[in-house]
């Protein structure tokens, strides 16, 4: 994985079992004298390995990995053996782990997903100020182009969350590590701990868009695949308008209602469930001025009629008025493509939690 030119973030897998140089020996140090870079030259990636301070003669060189995986195993596997004083036990940082996950838990639910994609497929559009956000998080043409639309502005999207996350972290990781060191240690120096805090969300921040890098080229991967050129690929969710809302929650066979009464007929008596379909004909809320309040107005009403009706053990009326009141609260319906259901997954689970540990070096 590389970035650094114009042309942003490509996928560049650099495995020193092929071809490497004895850079490739130098270890890992929790408290190190160098730092690799990755930059650009003359259109090649190159690895750099830079001084932080001045070096002894004889002094071993070492960088610190500040590598992230999502394997337990991996990360147990990874001792540090590097002696400093503030050696962190691992050469490699577990994503899974509490502090590392927090502000993603937090801020970025399974519900902030949909509604950033959500929003991304009705825009269908990316704008100069999504590219400069874009370019510098490193994400440019190589990666970029060809994609359709939505699913740039969703990455848009993705990249100014991981950005959000970046400067959330280190104070979450910061108060979690200090935590568990107060547990062992009297003498901590905050100053030690704050720096170590930074470099650990760089590099959860450097493995977020290197696992969005990686999402992107598997859906271009799937894209291609099923509609030829990616750029074809039409959003995976779509609003639904309030007329389809009513349709799918009220009138249309199968919507929410219909099942309903499905469900409801065969513990009621006949003159009984008669009487309720006629009155929810009665409350259709197609053709008001503002279907939308209309339709919630109708669900409220059907949810009092439904918790008023007489429960059984075998029919818990109840249980399903709570379960309209959710829907009469509901402010936003989507519909997702039929097709493009795995996209969807790769969109909404792979780029956090599915893609394979991949090391930074
Ligand atoms: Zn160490």
């Amino acid at each position: 994985m590389g970035f650094g030119d114009a042309d942003g973030y490509d996928l560049v897998v650099v495995d020193a079992m092929h071809k490497a140089n004895y850079a490739s020996r130098i270890c890992h140090s929790c408290r190190p004298n160098c730092e690799a870079k990755v930059t650009a030259v003359d259109g090649q990636y190159q690895i750099g390995i830079y001084a932080v301070r001045p070096i002894e003669y004889g002094e071993e060189i070492a960088f610190d990995y500040n590598s992230v995986t999502e394997s337990k195993e991996e990360y147990e596997a990874s001792v540090c053996l590097c002696g400093s004083q503030v050696c962190r036990g691992s050469y490699l940082n577990l994503t899974g782990e509490g502090a590392f996950q927090k502000v993603l838990k937090d801020w970025h639910g399974i519900l902030d997903r949909h509604h950033l994609l959500l929003g991304a497929c009705k825009l269908n559009f990316v704008s100069e100020e999504d590219y400069i956000d874009l370019g510098r998080a490193g994400l440019g043409s190589c990666l970029l182009g060809g994609l359709p639309g939505w699913l740039i502005a969703y990455s848009t999207r993705l990249v100014r969350f991981i950005n959000f996350e970046r400067t959330k972290l280190p104070e979450e990781i910061l108060r979690h590590n200090l935590e568990e060191k107060g547990k062992h240690f009297a003498d901590i120096s905050i100053e030690v701990e704050k720096s170590d805090a930074e470099v650990q969300a760089e590099g959860v921040y450097n493995q977020r868009l290197q696992n969005l890098a990686l999402t992107l080229d598997k859906v271009r991967y799937v894209m291609r695949c099923v509609f030829g050129d990616p750029k074809k690929a039409p959003p995976p969710l779509e609003r639904l308008s309030p007329e389809a809302a009513v349709s799918f929650l009220w009138k249309a066979e199968g919507s929410l209602v219909d099942e309903l009464i499905q469900c409801m007929a065969p513990h009621m008596d006949d003159s009984m469930l008669n009487d309720l379909k006629s009155k929810i004909r009665a409350h259709d809320p197609s053709g008001s001025d503002d279907i939308q309040k209309e339709l919630r107005r109708s669900l409220i009403w059907l949810r009092d009629e439904v918790r008023n009706l007489p429960c059984t053990y075998k029919c818990r009326h109840d249980a399903a008025a709570d379960l309209i009141h959710i829907y009469a609260h509901t402010k936003c319906f989507f519909r997702v493509k039929v097709g493009l259901i795995i996209i969807l997954f790769f969109l909404l689970l792979l780029f956090w939690f599915g893609n394979s540990s991949n090391l930074k070096l």
